[in-house]
């Protein structure tokens, strides 16, 4: 008894399809993207979507087709033979099939597609007399052409160079100049390259070449320059790829027909304007590999309204369907336009806040949606900055603005030199005359990629926007010399490691280094941040140090500060003089002395942040760093202090020396010093409560929280803590003002946070030091990880870098664990992190678990009220779902 196959082939044509929009895991976005519109009863040449199941189980079985699934594909061409009314490898009425790639998530460019499949000398015949002898010899010549190079894997410039030989020899310089004899003579000497190439005859038979083609689809996804693609944008490589069989149509078969791309919106700036480029009399391959530079789509408006009309219907339906900005190609043959693909269109991170504003007043999405849309990495580059309006430049050349942004730094022309310079933190900017998939690794290393030729829709402006860099492309205007690595450009000449800057935002190249100027953050960047606040449930504070960082933190919207590192006021100016006598003090006496000329300079210091903040809670660290950082480390210094202390150098180099530490970052440091030199924190204190009486005396609130670093033992709390209240009681009845503070504790070693339940009672709040937590979970000195750290992340053997993005597993369970336990005790007990990883996925963790809120550097607290925005809204979608399926 046969068991019914599994359904590895999905049907779509004359307006049914098996398949639906949703099903991309299955179909891959193209086949999805096919069945959705075939649903929409738009108009798509049939064909089938072989699934990606079947790609990965053709892989497993070591390149064997799973059973069922090429008689699946017999059955399926004969639907589309019916609904085009054609047959495959027919000789007077043929069918001929493009076989497309497509995966879940687009890779633009990184695999294959061959078109014009089913010709051979046979079928030939018949698409000449439909269409004409030199159509069907032009079309011949491309499938060799294709087949050849994708599925042969012949490179594909012998074939160029052969038709560039034609062209030189007949002195013309359009592919379309070619006569009909010439083409016919193209596919003769084709046919010889291939033979000579493969040793074989290009194969005849139509459906040997289906099949083969079919397997290059596939073998493409594991194609070098596919695999880096995935490993560049965190793409799985067990995905695999679906393969779409599809009905060819032409745009190659005269003034009537034509191909184009475009987007339904801008998708540099997000302007609600039909963004689109035409090319008549060409097949699509023309367009997306930049060889022919394209028109603007008015042209297709003068040539032909009617199909333009119709292909503005289609597109405003395509979008109200999808609710989002798609990107689209289609074909004109003869005068009747044909949709070959849709998909939600890549943008710069400018146009994605722009189009998901825009969407919610048009009404299409609601501001959750729009908020989730915004990739918080994009929103990251548009902070990054611009152009300094003030400087004069020379602008030496124009392209196209292909994908916005500034980009300054040196000129290299190959993609392996743009990443060895890049690897020895050159800034340096990739000129090619086109780039294609195998610069994608020069592309990400470069500050920005310029071409010669090649339109809006070409391989480096795709590739540029997904990566969110700044990309000029199709100037005219510049020759490249790869072997010579230098460049023309008008009268103008520029050689390896020059200076050249390009504006993405409007083509510009320009000479020489232009300064730049920090991003605008009003507008929409503003307006998506505002919604985000409105729906997040996570605090957002800053680690500040001095009261322009306070200003800074504000201004990028945080709640208060989660951590003011002391220390770093010691560093500054004449400071770290009085703190060298401090510490190089022998006796309390001495200390004393030296700590009361600090005490009014941290004063100051707190009283310029209270004031900055106003009423938002500030947690200020006692001293945490190892003493050694403030030692003098010459012997200049030590003379100097020697002078101004009065002592003899004899002494105090003994004294120096003395205070080495063999592990200084495990030593004598945090509220180990606090225990044993008690001044240093009752000094601190005091300098918090002074500031915070004289700033309430002036009718602004302080809500000072005083934390003391590196905690093991709630003793070593207790004692801090009953200092600090003693110390802060005094403050206030001396000033006859009560300040609202609170005492806590960073949760930074292991043993606290395994103990934490004890520690508890103490402490009214904590903050978790993810940093500290992070080296001594791990047992590795953030300072030396980078020897190694990157290579595990490559290798895979840690997913992340875990002082970039928190570890969920193992710090992350210390973290749950101190959490629970003491939240058993004290409900509701205020808890954040001061760590810098505020990355997404650390902040959606933090939110996970319970934190009432992260603290980083300003800067990147806009990522993360962004994140923490999706975090509240993942959390919804996910509860609804669990309810939905009650
Ligand atoms: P990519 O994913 O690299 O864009 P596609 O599968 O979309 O590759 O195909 C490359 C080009 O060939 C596109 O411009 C597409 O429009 C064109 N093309 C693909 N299939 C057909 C077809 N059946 N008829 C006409 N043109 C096609
Ligand atoms: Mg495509
Ligand atoms: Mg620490």
């Amino acid at each position: 008894m046969a068991r019914s196959a599994k359904k590895y082939v999905y049907f779509f044509g004359n307006g049914k399809a098996d398949g639906n929009g949703k099903m991309k895991d299955l179909l891959g976005g193209k086949g999805a993207g096919l069945a959705n519109m075939t649903r929409l009863k738009i108009p798509v040449p049939a064909g089938f979507t072989i699934t990606t199941e079947a790609c990965n189980t053709y892989f497993e079985s070591k390149k064997k087709y799973p059973p069922g699934m090429w008689e699946q594909v017999l059955s399926n061409l004969k639907k589309v033979e019916g609904a085009m009314g054609m047959k495959f490898g027919d000789a007077k009425n043929p069918l001929l099939v493009s076989v497309r790639s497509g995966s879940k998530f687009s890779m633009p460019g990184m695999m294959d597609t061959i078109l014009n499949l089913g010709l051979n000398d046979t079928t030939m015949k018949g698409l000449a007399e439909k269409a004409g002898d030199r159509f069907a010899f032009d079309t011949y010549r491309r499938l060799i052409t294709m087949f050849g190079s994708t599925v042969m894997g012949i490179n594909r410039q012998v074939f160029e160079k052969a038709l560039e030989r034609m062209k030189a020899d007949r002195g013309i310089h359009l592919d379309t100049d070619l006569t009909t004899d010439d083409l016919r003579e193209l596919v003769g000497t084709f046919k010889g390259i291939y033979q000579k190439e493969t040793g074989k005859g290009f194969p005849a038979d139509p459906l040997q070449q289906l099949q083969l083609a079919i397997n290059a689809v596939f073998s493409s996804w594991f194609s070098d320059r596919a695999v880096t693609y995935r490993r560049l944008n965190n793409i799985a490589h067990d995905l695999g790829t679906a393969c779409n069989v599809q009905a060819m149509v032409f745009g190659n078969m005269g003034e009537n027909s034509g191909t184009g791309v475009g987007f339904t919106r801008d998708p540099s700036t997000g302007q609600k304007k039909f963004f689109a480029e035409y090319l008549t009399n060409a097949q699509g391959e023309d367009v997306v590999a930049g060889i022919r530079t394209p028109l603007h789509i008015d042209e297709l408006k003068k040539q032909q309204p009617s199909v333009y009309k119709e292909l503005e219907g289609i597109y405003r339906k395509l979008e109200t369907h999808y609710k989002d900005m798609l990107d689209i190609e289609f074909t004109v043959q003869d005068g009747k336009l044909y949709m070959l693909q849709t998909r939600v269109g890549k943008r710069t991170a400018a146009a994605s806040l722009k189009i998901a504003i825009d969407m919610v007043r048009e009404k299409l999405i609601d501001k959750k949606t729009a908020v989730m849309r915004i990739d918080p990495v994009q929103l990251e580059w548009l902070m990054h900055p611009s152009f300094d309006p003030k400087a004069s430049v020379q602008v030496i050349g124009k392209g196209l603005p292909a994908s916005p942004g500034a980009a300054v730094g040196k000129v290299v022309f190959l993609a392996e030199d743009a990443e060895a310079w890049a690897a020895r933190g050159e800034k340096v900017v990739l000129v090619r005359t086109e780039t294609s998939p195998e610069d994608i690794g020069g592309m990400h290393a470069a500050q920005g990629i310029l071409t010669a030729r090649g339109g809006m829709t070409s391989h480096a402006a795709v590739v540029a926007r997904g990566m969110g860099k700044c990309c000029v492309a199709g100037c005219h205007a510049l020759h490249v010399d790869e072997e010579t690595k230098s460049l023309t450009i008008g009268s103008r000449v520029l050689k390896e490691g020059d200076f050249i800057t390009l504006n993405g935002t409007t083509g510009e190249v320009i000479l020489g280094e232009v300064p730049l100027v920090p991003a605008d953050l009003s507008g929409d960047f503003h307006m998506i941040l505002k919604w985000a606040d409105e729906i997040r449930e996570l605090g957002i504070r800053a680690n500040a140090d001095t009261p322009a960082d306070a200003r800074m933190a504000i201004k990028f919207g945080a709640e208060g500060i989660g951590l003011v590192r002391t220390e770093h006021m010691f560093f500054e100016g004449e400071r770290v003089q009085a703190v060298r006598e401090m510490i190089l003090a022998d006796d309390t006496e001495g200390r004393k002395k030296a700590l009361a000329k600090i005490l009014p300079m941290q004063r100051e210091d707190f009283i310029g942040i209270f004031k900055v903040m106003n009423g938002l809670p500030v947690t200020i660290r006692l001293l945490d760093p190892p003493l050694h950082e403030f030692l003098p480390k010459t012997q200049e210094e030590l003379e100097e202090i020697a002078r101004d202390l009065d002592v003899p150098f004899q002494k105090l180099q003994a004294r120096n020396k003395a205070l080495h530490e063999f592990n200084p970052m495990l030593g004598h440091r945090g509220c180990r010093l606090g225990i044993t030199y008690p001044e240093i924190f009752e000094m601190q204190v005091q300098a918090i409560m002074e500031a915070a009486c004289q700033v309430v005396k002036q009718k602004i609130k302080a809500i000072p929280e005083i934390m003391i670093p590196l905690i093991v033992d709630v003793k070593e709390l207790s004692v801090l803590r009953e200092m600090t209240v003693r110390i802060a009681e005094e403050v206030q009845k001396a000033h006859k003002v009560r300040v609202r503070y609170e005492v806590g504790t960073m949760i930074e070693i292991a043993r606290a946070a395994l103990l934490a339940h004890e520690i508890a009672p103490e402490a009214d709040f904590y903050s978790f030091g993810t940093n500290d937590l992070t080296q001594t979970t791990y047992g590795l000195s953030r300072d030396d990880a980078g020897r190694f750290l990157p290579y595990y992340v490559e290798k895979g053997i840690f997913d992340h870098d875990p002082f970039i993005t928190i570890d969920r597993k193992g710090v992350g369970m210390l973290m749950k664990m101190a959490i629970d336990s003491s939240r058993k005790i004290k409900k509701g007990m205020k808890m954040g992190i001061c760590g810098e990883q505020v990355d997404p996925l650390s902040v959606e963790f933090c939110y996970e678990i319970g934190l009432s809120y992260v603290s980083g550097s300003p800067f990147r607290l806009p990522v993360a009220r962004l994140a923490a925005a999706q975090a509240t809204l993942k959390r919804k979608m996910k509860k609804g779902l669990s309810k939905a399926s009650v």
